[in-house]
């Protein structure tokens, strides 16, 4: 019977797939993971960062630029004479605009200084973040290396079985083989599970009004309706 090989072939698989699982399970893949995610954070940090510095600068521009601006036409006070105004009225009023012209450079003035302030703030945050995303390249680094060895250790010891599922595989039923890799895939192992009692042999659901009728003889199979694995009629026990 060609189910005969295809449990064969799980059989071994299973062993092939709990190597396979130890592996992507381990620490150092797990903590590689998440180098990966901090290193990635923090360079999305970078790139907001950079905009931010992008726009910082560009308000340092504008501001400096205003203020020159300003304080050139404010030369027009330099030698003023308060003798030469005719009337006290209009000495008032110059002296109003020279206070709000000069009330006016202090508030940028305090703009500018806050934006330098902030400009450095940025460039010391890039150099910590920087330095942060050096330690994680080099962990990083060295974790892959420990990983790479795993991985090998892991299919150094699947080898032999390896082999044997190359011997099983001619012999199994193309679209079955298919279900069942598509399964495994989806990490349901087994994949194939015995009929008990109306029940699935893998999730437990009873499933006998769905599929009871299809599971007469044994080796008949039928997928579960439940979990999607493939159930068979087992063998009956020979006493
Ligand atoms: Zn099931």
């Amino acid at each position: 019977m060609e189910l005969d090989k295809m449990l064969q072939y799980q059989k071994t698989d299973i062993v092939v797939y709990k190597l396979e699982r130890e592996y992507q399970q381990s620490k150092e893949r797990e903590l590689l993971m998440r180098c990966k995610k901090a290193f990635e954070d923090k360079k999305s940090t970078l790139i907001g960062l950079s905009k931010e510095l992008d726009n910082t600068l560009a308000t340092i521009t504008k501001l400096s630029e205003t203020i020159d601006e300003l304080v050139k036409s404010g030369s027009e006070w330099n030698g003023f004479d308060a003798n030469a105004v005719a009337t006290e009225e209009e000495l008032a009023k110059i002296e109003k605009d020279f206070a709000d012209y000069e009330a006016k450079v202090a508030e940028l003035s305090k703009e500018l200084t806050k934006a330098v302030k902030k400009e450095d703030e940025i460039a010391y945050e890039n150099k910590r973040l920087h330095e942060e995303m050096e330690v994680l390249n080099n962990d990083f680094r060295h974790l892959t290396g420990l990983l790479k060895k795993k991985e090998a250790d892991m299919l150094e010891k699947a080898k032999p079985h390896v082999k044997i599922l190359k011997t099983l595989a001619p012999d199994i039923d193309k679209k079955l083989f298919e279900k069942y890799q598509e399964l495994r895939k989806g990490r349901k192992m087994p994949a194939i599970v015995p009929y008990n009692e109306g029940c699935c042999g893998g999730c437990g659901m009873d499933i006998s009004i769905e599929v009871g009728k299809k599971l007469v003889n044994a080796y008949d199979v039928a997928e579960c309706t439940h979990c999607g694995r493939i159930v068979y009629k087992p063998k009956p026990k020979i006493e």
